[in-house]
């Protein structure tokens, strides 16, 4: 379990060390800017990939940090949902999900 720390500017993700004795910052090494934690279960697109970063940029955005999101079924049931894999799917994803 843990973090990485995301610079969408750079589009580069930093695993993250976990050492209480260091603090963690929040710019990025790279270009300076101010960078993000995501969930460790973000995998990050190649640098290349532009609509890959614009879909993670988005569920960011809308509060979602890559950590896992449940679909309510039934009162006291949650599913566990996949995330989108297109922008197309990823606006339905955050209305659908954003309460959650
Ligand atoms: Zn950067």
């Amino acid at each position: 379990m843990g973090h990485k720390k995301v610079c969408f500017e750079c589009r580069k993700a930093f695993n993250l060390i976990y050492d209480f004795n260091v603090e963690q910052s929040m710019i990025c090494p790279d270009c300076g800017n101010p960078a993000v934690f995501l969930n460790h279960k973000f995998r990050p697109p190649k640098k290349q990939d532009k609509k890959g970063w614009e879909l993670a940029l988005f569920l960011k955005d809308h509060g979602f940090y890559f950590q896992s999101a449940y679909a309510h079924i039934v009162p006291g049931l949650y599913l566990q949902v996949p995330y989108p894999s297109s922008i197309e799917e990823a606006k339905e994803f955050v209305t659908k999900y954003k309460r959650l």
